[in-house]
C-alpha cells in the first residue's frame, strides 16, 4: 500500500439538508456503532427550501446549516462538508465532480452514499428534484474518477470504494428495519424545525406514508447496494 488507510469510514453525499436523513440516518448510525467513522456532503444551501419565512437568504442559509448540524450531531457524524451551491439550482459542474472525487481520495470511504442515479420514473416531483437527480450523477461519477489516476490527480493516489447505498430508490435490494429505531429517526428529523413547523403533524404522516416498505417490517430504510467488483491485473 502507497498509503496507511487512516480510518475505516464512510461518505454520504446528499443535495439539501435533511436528504441524508430522510435517506439513511439509522444505517449510518448503525454503521458508526460498528466502527466506522461518517462524514457528510451537502452539495447546497437549501436556502430555497426553508420553509420558515425568514427575511434574508443567508438568513436562511444559516438556518439550515445549523439544523444540518445538530441532525450529523444527533447520528454521530464526525464532519459535514458544505459545498454551498445554490439551492434549485445545482448543476453538473466539472469543478463539483473534481471535489467529490478529490474528497473520496482524501478521506477513502469504504461505502458512499448518494440518491439513485438510476431512478429515472419521475413518478415523484419531491423525490426527482433536479438536485437530487444531479447530485446523484455527480456522487456516481466521482466513485468513478476515484479510482482512476488521472483523472483528477491526488497525492493519495487512487481510491477504490467499494459499495454505493442509493437511498430514494425505486428499486431496492436491501432493507433495514428500523421498527425499533423510528423514534431515533424522527428524533433526527425533528432537527429541522424550519421545515416542519408543526412536527408532531409531519411525524403521523411520515409514519402512516412513508416508511413501511418491507412486508415483515413496520418501518425500514431502503436501498440499492450495488458492489463495485474491482477488476485488478
Ligand atoms: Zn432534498
Amino acid at each position: 500500500m502507497k498509503n496507511n488507510k487512516p480510518e475505516k469510514c464512510i461518505l454520504a453525499i446528499g443535495a439539501h439538508p435533511d436528504d441524508l436523513e430522510f435517506g439513511c440516518p439509522v444505517m449510518v448510525n448503525n454503521l458508526i456503532r460498528e466502527g466506522y467513522a461518517a462524514y457528510y456532503v451537502i452539495l447546497t444551501n437549501g436556502e430555497n427550501g426553508c420553509k420558515k419565512k425568514v427575511k434574508t437568504v443567508n438568513d436562511r442559509i444559516s438556518i439550515r446549516k445549523k439544523e444540518q448540524l445538530a441532525a450529523a450531531k444527533k447520528i454521530g457524524v464526525k464532519k459535514v462538508y458544505f459545498f454551498g451551491e445554490k439551492d434549485g439550482f445545482l448543476e453538473y459542474k466539472e469543478t463539483i465532480r473534481k471535489k467529490l472525487t478529490l474528497l473520496i481520495k482524501a478521506l477513502k470511504p469504504e461505502l458512499v452514499f448518494s440518491f439513485d442515479p438510476a431512478n429515472q420514473e419521475f413518478t415523484s416531483i419531491n423525490l426527482f428534484h433536479r438536485d437530487h437527480r444531479t447530485s446523484a450523477l455527480l456522487t456516481f461519477d466521482a466513485v468513478f474518477a476515484a479510482k482512476n489516476e488521472f483523472i483528477y490527480p491526488h497525492k493519495n493516489g487512487l481510491h477504490k470504494v467499494e459499495k454505493m447505498y442509493f437511498f430514494g430508490t425505486n428499486n431496492p435490494n436491501y432493507f433495514l428495519d428500523i421498527s425499533g429505531k423510528i423514534d431515533f429517526k424522527l428524533d433526527v428529523l425533528s432537527s429541522y424545525k424550519s421545515q416542519f413547523p408543526d412536527f408532531p403533524n409531519f411525524a403521523s404522516f411520515f409514519k402512516e406514508n412513508l416508511i413501511s416498505r418491507h412486508p415483515d417490517y413496520e418501518f425500514s430504510e431502503a436501498f440499492r447496494i450495488m458492489d463495485i467488483v474491482q477488476i485488478s491485473f
